[in-house]
């Protein structure tokens, strides 16, 4: 069973179906999508250009004005009945899911304080677990935006050179839960972007699985950061869910331990921390539930952080929150503590890292309004053998 985004969330996404397999943007709407250039032809024809094409990406381009109207069209829509009857559906069973948008850049933060300081303990032992810089700043990596995919595609094992030199598969596959950020509206070359304008740059979000191969990471990352450990492949869920829909999961964010630089104060800014509820499945079994709303740093700070700079943003661009291993991790190298404390899955087999078959469905819950949940999705990826 496929965990569908619920009518509290509105996400967006980009399906096909058998009977017309052009690639269109769709709305899901508990086991149904909005067919959404259908519906606005016959609800809102002035909303055409921003959902039109084969993904979101006019959409993610046209900026929140447009964002906020249309979801206060489709709140229309879905709750009067008379408009509700109008409304193009097509079953989500029947349905294809694609990448919704075109991945323009990919970065990749490391902003779990509990995850950081499990690998850490588990790379670094006798030693400080965060490194000296961790609370003055979120940590990040620029990944590879064209291997990223969406949600079901699978992941080929991949091979490389492990510790030695020792070249072939990967015996350490990974995975990493995580929350991805999606850019909307671009910014200028040389102009950051503050922590106050996070929301009108960043249209929604997604969830995200950063496959890694622990091995080949291990040998090649000193000392210019991950390169092919986990470039192969990054999942991410096929439905964006609105910054809007997430505002009654918003959160005060930890209490800072080092005073930061004025471009990520956070203090007396809105509340960016997220209240989001991750669920980690092995082949059915639930291995971990990972929790967002105690993240080290905020969205709106990875943005400030990434672009205080002067670099500018595309729409498009992708940036992920790192591993979220709060309340428990989101990653099997903590979940095994390397190998050391294998898991052990009610079907009688243990894991330490992905053995080729296994599956790996992320998912996640935040509050809604009125108290009920709404379901953000899910990312599912199995792993089949390595091609080398
Ligand atoms: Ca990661």
């Amino acid at each position: 069973m496929t965990a569908l985004p619920g009518i509290g969330a509105l996400p967006y996404g980009v399906f096909s179906t058998a009977d017309d397999p052009h690639r269109r943007t769709g709305v899901a709407l508990g086991d149904q999508i909005i067919d959404l250039p259908a519906a606005v032809r016959r609800l809102d024809p002035s909303l055409a250009a921003a959902v039109a094409g084969p993904t979101l990406d006019a959409l993610l381009a046209a900026g929140p004005a447009t964002w906020s109207a249309l979801r206060a069209s489709l709140i229309t829509w879905v709750t009067d009945e008379a408009h509700r009857e109008l409304l193009p559906l097509v079953p989500a069973a029947d349905a294809v899911m694609h990448l919704p948008f075109t991945v323009a850049d990919y970065v990749d933060f490391y902003a779990s304080e509990q995850h950081a300081t499990n690998l850490g303990r588990i790379l670094r032992p006798g030693q400080e677990p965060l490194t000296p810089n961790w609370k003055h700043l979120p940590i990040g990596y620029h990944g590879r935006a064209g291997t990223v995919v969406v949600s079901g595609t699978d992941i080929v094992r991949p091979s490389g050179q492990r510790p030695g030199g020792v070249f072939g598969a990967t015996q350490r596959l990974d995975i990493e839960a995580e929350l991805g950020f999606v850019v909307g509206t671009p910014s200028t070359l040389g102009q950051p972007v503050p922590l106050t304008a996070f929301d009108q740059h960043v249209f929604g979000v997604c969830l995200v699985n950063d496959w890694s191969a622990r091995d080949i990471q291990a040998f090649e990352y000193v000392p210019l950061g991950p390169f092919l450990g986990k470039s192969f492949a990054t999942s991410v869920s096929p439905w964006i869910v609105p910054l809007a829909a997430l505002d009654h999961a918003r959160v005060a964010p930890p209490v800072r331990e080092v005073p930061l630089a004025p471009y990520l104060d956070d203090e007396k800014a809105e509340p960016w921390g997220l209240d989001v509820r991750l669920e980690v499945r092995l082949n059915g079994h639930v291995v971990s539930s990972p929790l967002f709303a105690g993240m080290y740093w905020t969205g709106a700070q990875m943005l400030a952080h990434l672009t205080v700079n002067g670099a500018s943003l595309r729409t498009g661009d992708l940036f992920a929150s790192g591993t979220i291993s709060g309340g428990s991790p989101g990653s099997l190298i903590e979940l095994s503590w390397n190998g050391r404390e294998p898991l052990r899955l009610p079907d009688g087999s243990t894991r330490s890292f992905l053995e080729d078959g296994d599956e790996v469905v992320i998912s996640a819950t935040a509050p809604g309004p009125d108290g009920t949940p709404i379901l953000l999705g899910e990312v599912r990826g199995r792993v089949t053998p390595a091609a080398l």
